[in-house]
């Protein structure tokens, strides 16, 4: 009986253990004091520039549709953000500035419209057993994030678009 209690504890401890190594890979936002130069038209890599070009966290978001975790570190940042601006970290375009952003609670980023509407593409998702509406960088066919409407936040256009901010890179400054 002794025996069977400590290889639960140690089966316990082991899972904890894992748990909290996974956690240690953070993804973070990139922050940079110059405004990336705005790309002049599509910006097209293969996979493996790509994979070359951007960070393992970058390039699981914006190539791969990853998903960073919700109220980790990035959402930490956003929150403590000031003015600033939000490029795709994948080739510069101007998504979205401090003026749209608000705290909608769920753990990601969120705002409430794009900084220029040219540069973010949306489209019917139906992965994952829903249809969603995802969120795309229109110059490089980043994956941003999804896009819901009608939810009742006190913003002028009542959408949340609900942002992984790995994929994004911030500019600290007026927008
Ligand atoms: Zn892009």
């Amino acid at each position: 009986m002794k025996t069977h209690l400590h290889l639960l504890t140690l089966c316990a401890a082991l899972s904890l253990a894992s748990c909290s190594g996974r956690d240690e890979k953070k993804t973070t936002m990139e922050t940079q004091s110059e405004k990336p130069a705005e790309p002049a038209g599509k910006v097209e890599k293969t996979d493996a520039e790509w994979e070359k070009a951007l960070t393992p966290e970058q390039y699981e978001i914006l190539r791969k549709s990853g998903t960073e975790r919700p109220h980790g570190e990035v959402y930490k940042e956003f929150k403590k953000q000031g003015e600033g601006s939000y490029h795709c970290a994948g080739c510069g375009a101007l998504l979205f500035t401090s003026k749209q952003k608000f705290d909608s609670g769920c753990g990601w980023p969120s705002f409430y419209d794009p900084a220029k509407a040219e540069n973010v593409l949306t489209r019917i998702d139906t992965s994952m057993g829903s249809t969603r509406v995802e969120v795309t960088c229109a110059k490089c066919g980043g994956h941003l994030g999804h896009v819901f409407e009608g939810e009742g936040y006190s913003t002028p256009t009542d959408k949340r678009y609900c942002i992984n901010g790995g994929g994004l890179k911030f500019v600290p400054g007026k927008p």
